[in-house]
């Protein structure tokens, strides 16, 4: 025994946020003062995978539009009860590729530590939302195997942390697992796959750009936007903090229907990135995850936009449209 507990700490404003995430589909309908018919089935299908919003995003919606484009990324419809053939509910087969419980290792030279379950939002199209984190997530005692296998593997340079959301996680954690894989001579870059600086930017506070700053791996941080509504001032300065810090930063979106699914959506979309100091870097096709049809865009009308946006944007303002399929050596590229 230590004594006394410690008084309790307020914590830091991004985990009150968190912990404060909308999860009641009534509260999100009154915050955006939305009609009640939409209720039972937001209701419903809020129990096949559950609502969650922080508020910092909500207050980037339109009130009053059932159809803006970030709304229809959380909101939950009775579509997500549609099954349909080809749907299923672990489209990459993950559940094939892990070496150890919560690592993947699919493609040469980069492995994909699932370092939590955990997010801040959850997106309806998520193709992990029948994923069973609970097991088969890294943390906790899981995390040891994980550093093993990526110890003994030297054709691994390149650790990703996704999840789930890794900046979900403490500080103190994060901190703790970038030393231990700076420790293995031939891990060289931490790159980190997060939705936070964009639905939660308070998230890249003090302590985060701390241990960033003092990692001396190379650092680079694949955010998840998907609409240029989603970037506005604090995204953009929290963005601004960590260029500073010296990350790279790039943005992979999921092309949605009724969300990004226009030429004009995506070319704003680019040049919001790159006002905030973001290369678009990926645009993934839909993984058909069961619940999810609704979002779907065909591959030939994903390959029409894509066409549009190199007539309309520098080459590098136009992201690769991607699908992963299973048992690939990298990413699909389409266009
Ligand atoms: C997407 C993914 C990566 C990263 O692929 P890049 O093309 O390097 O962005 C690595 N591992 C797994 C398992 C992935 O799904
Ligand atoms: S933040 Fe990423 S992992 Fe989490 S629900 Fe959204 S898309 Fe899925």
């Amino acid at each position: 025994m230590h004594g006394l507990a410690e008084p309790p700490r307020s914590p830091a404003p991004w985990q009150r946020l968190l912990a404060d995430a909308i999860d009641d589909p009534a509260m999100l309908l009154r915050a955006l003062r939305l009609p009640d018919d939409l209720l039972p089935a937001a209701r419903r299908a809020a129990a096949l995978f559950p609502l969650r919003v922080p508020t910092p995003y909500l207050q980037r919606m339109r009130a009053g539009d059932p159809a803006d484009p970030l709304l229809r990324q959380v909101l939950p419809l009775h579509l997500e009860y549609e099954t349909r053939p080809g749907y299923s509910a672990d489209p990459l087969d993950e559940s094939a590729a892990q070496p150890v419980p919560g690592l993947l290792k699919k493609y040469h030279g980069r492995a994909l530590l699932i370092a939590t379950g955990a997010c801040a939002v959850h997106c309806r199209y998520c193709f992990r939302r029948h994923f069973p984190y609970a097991e088969a997530h890294a943390g906790g005692s899981r995390l040891q195997p994980a550093l093993a296998a990526i110890a003994a593997d030297a054709s691994i340079g390149e650790v990703i942390l996704s999840g789930g959301d890794p900046l979900t996680l403490s500080d103190a954690r994060l901190s703790e697992l970038a030393a231990r894989l700076a420790a293995i001579p031939h891990v060289h870059t931490l790159r980190i796959h997060s939705r936070l600086p964009v639905v939660l930017p308070q998230r890249v506070d003090d302590a985060l750009l701390a241990w960033l700053g003092r990692t001396p791996l190379r650092k680079v941080l694949v955010l998840h936007g998907n609409h240029a509504a989603e970037i506005d001032a604090a995204v953009e300065h929290a963005l601004g903090r960590l260029r500073l810090a010296g990350v790279t930063l790039l943005n992979q979106a999921v092309l949605l229907r009724g969300v990004n699914d226009d030429a004009d959506t995506l070319v704003a979309l680019s040049e919001r990135l790159h006002r905030a100091g973001v290369l678009p870097y990926y645009l993934h096709l839909l993984d058909r995850v069961q619940g999810a049809a609704h979002f779907d865009v065909p591959e030939a009308r994903g390959m029409a936009l894509i066409a549009e946006l190199r007539a309309r944007l520098p080459g590098y303002l136009v992201p690769r449209l991607v699908r992963e399929q299973p048992g690939a050596a990298g990413k699909t590229v389409v266009a």
